[in-house]
């Protein structure tokens, strides 16, 4: 079959003939119909620090992706031929302690697909039926390929009661441009929204964002406490990874506010962990997306009419990925979209 290998430690990303993936006897065999680039596939894709610790090649990237069940193991239950799928990307090992308390989502034993073991980003998609998740017909396949990074965005916004409170976003990418529909859906009164990036700006407005803020443009969000007469922000959203903006965040969130820390810091941000005390900060580190509730949750919002269209910007043929991971690069765009149907 065709996969988009990582095929050597070196920038770029190859298509290869590979044979199909072995389906165990409590596996699923999918057949992918699209598939979605991650800012994860991204980092692979440039073979930055992170990616040559973590992945060994040869290794068959992706992990955001549609398709339909078109064999399984003999283990498998509640499972046909025929369903359409997407799945969840972490792998637990369901017998660590956490798991063993229903914490699947920080299983110490984690497995990441297309990360740790072979991806999407193929025919054909080997994976144990306990991470299936079904789809409901009401749901595109355009927002079954998204609900990976959906769910990250689901898992950091619903982590505190959002009605009536006023978000500030850092990062207006792939997920906090999701998550800015999530607040705006879950009843937040205003959004404030920064990114040093225009095109990304652009989508968290068409995403319900109250006022964008663009720090490179001498543009800050005290101005923009000032200007919507408020007194300071009653939930961060860390979505840039960025110290600056992590920082610009403490300073303006109100006493007794919350704050889910997604973007991945470096080790060396330092904290005002003075303001974090005196202002009764409450932080919570955000990974992936719990089993199953942030499944669920992302499947009601989908059915009940959450609009993320505008997230998607790029559509490819399968043939084109490195378009795809070329626009990527470039920052301009959203949610890319290959497309593996003929
Ligand atoms: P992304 O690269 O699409 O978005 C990050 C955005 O932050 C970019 O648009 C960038 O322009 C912006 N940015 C950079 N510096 C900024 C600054 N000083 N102020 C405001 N914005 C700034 O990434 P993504 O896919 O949306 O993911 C967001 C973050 O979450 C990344 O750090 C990613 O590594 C991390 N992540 C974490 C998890 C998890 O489970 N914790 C899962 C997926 C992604
Ligand atoms: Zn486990």
């Amino acid at each position: 079959m065709k996969a988009l290998v990582k095929l050597r430690p070196e920038k770029g990303i190859w298509m290869e003939d590979v044979p199909l993936p072995h389906v165990g006897i409590n596996d699923v065999l999918i057949k992918i119909k699209k598939t979605a680039i991650c800012g994860t596939d991204l980092h692979i894709y440039k073979w930055d620090e992170w990616s040559q610790n973590t992945i060994k090649t040869p290794m068959t990237i992706g992990h955001e992706y549609v398709g339909e069940v078109v064999e399984m193991g003999k283990g498998v239950k509640n499972i046909h031929i025929g369903d359409r799928v997407t799945g969840e990307g972490h792998i637990a090992c369901g017998h660590c302690r956490n798991c063993r308390r229903g914490k699947l989502h920080v299983c110490e034993n984690s497995v990441g697909v297309g990360v740790n073991r072979d991806g999407a980003f193929a025919e054909y998609l080997s994976l144990p039926a306990e991470n299936v998740v079904h789809l409901d017909s009401r749901i595109s396949d355009e927002m079954a390929a998204i609900m990976d990074p959906f769910g990250n965005a689901t898992h950091a916004a619903l982590s505190f009661p959002l009605i009536g409170e006023d978000v500030l976003i850092t990062g207006a990418g792939l997920i906090g441009t999701m998550a800015t529909a999530i607040c705006r859906f879950a009843g937040a009164r205003y959004i404030v929204v920064s990114d040093l990036n225009d095109y990304r700006l652009e989508i968290a407005k068409k995403m319900g964002a109250t006022l964008t803020i663009n720090p490179q443009k001498g543009e800050t969000i005290e101005q923009a406490i000032h200007q919507l007469h408020m007194h300071g922000f009653d939930i961060g959203l860390e979505m840039s990874g960025s110290p600056a903006a992590f920082e610009e965040m403490i300073e303006n969130m109100y006493n007794g506010s919350k704050i889910s820390l997604l973007g991945i810091l470096p080790g060396s941000t330092l904290i005002r962990w003075d303001k974090v005390i005196f202002k009764a900060l409450t932080l919570k580190g955000i990974y992936g997306r719990e089993m199953w509730e942030t499944w669920y949750q992302m499947e009601q919002m989908l059915i009940s009419g959450i609009d993320l269209t505008p997230v998607i910007t790029h559509r490819f043929p399968i043939d084109d990925f490195q378009k795809g991971f070329d626009v990527m690069e470039s920052g301009q765009c959203g949610k890319v979209i290959l497309n593996w149907e003929k």
